[in-house]
């Protein structure tokens, strides 16, 4: 039996303070992720849409959802009024339904840019050239329901290490290019949205200011 209260204290006491805990409770209970809010944790990550709205009716208003997973336009509805940050933002036309559908709700809702950094074909995310051209075209400058806070990215599920570390310093180097060309005077744009249970160390060791936790804190899924 995993226990949720030792785990998140055992993570806490290792992660810099400065490093944010996003506690991944995918295909966990509501019942878990009360556990884990009863030792102060108030930030929750998720995949998927439905899932969320099934679980936060049940849990305290005050949690913030955090969405790690690919997200389609058409349920960006149905999340816009609540949720607290968009992690896996991959297409600037995406961006444009967010910032939309934040301006119904007269809201100003947190992105992160998720970028491709795994050598694996099935990640999501933008390529560093593909941002740059869409960014220097100004495609951000009439959306002003949104906040760009940084960049989110997932390495390889691998054992090499090495390969692991390049992939990270290789998205730290992408948030700092953009930092410097695209965002240098924009305060909220400082995340740097990487790691998970097998890779956090190495993550917050180049760099991470948020790491996604789901089955060191929950168990396996
Ligand atoms: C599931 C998931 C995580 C957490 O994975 P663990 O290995 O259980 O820590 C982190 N980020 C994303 C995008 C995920 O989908």
């Amino acid at each position: 039996m995993f226990d949720i209260v030792q785990n998140i204290s055992i993570l806490k006491s290792q992660l810099p303070q400065s490093v944010k805990l996003v506690a991944v409770s995918k295909t966990k209970p509501v019942s878990d992720i009360l556990k884990a809010y009863n030792t102060g944790q108030r930030c929750f990550g998720e995949n998927r849409v439905q899932e969320i709205i099934s679980k936060k009716d049940h849990l305290p208003s005050d949690i913030e959802w955090h969405l790690i997973g690919h997200l389609q336009s058409n349920k960006v509805k149905s999340i816009v009024s609540f949720i607290s940050m968009i992690e896996s933002v991959d297409s600037f036309r995406l961006l444009q339904v967010i910032n939309s559908e934040a301006q119904k709700a007269g809201r100003k809702i947190d992105c992160l840019l998720q970028i491709y950094i795994a050598s694996e074909e099935t990640k999501y995310g933008f390529t560093i050239q593909e941002l740059k051209k869409e960014l220097e075209s100004g495609v951000l400058n009439d959306m002003h329901n949104i906040s760009i806070c940084g960049v989110m990215g997932m390495a390889t599920c691998s054992t090499d290490t090495v390969k692991i570390e390049h992939e990270f310093r290789t998205l730290r180097e992408y948030f700092l290019f953009l930092k410097d060309t695209f965002f240098k005077a924009d305060n909220k744009f400082r995340e740097i949205s990487m790691g998970m249970s097998g890779d956090y160390e190495l993550a917050v060791k180049e760099g991470s200011t948020m790491v996604r936790i789901g089955s060191l804190i929950f168990g396996e899924r």
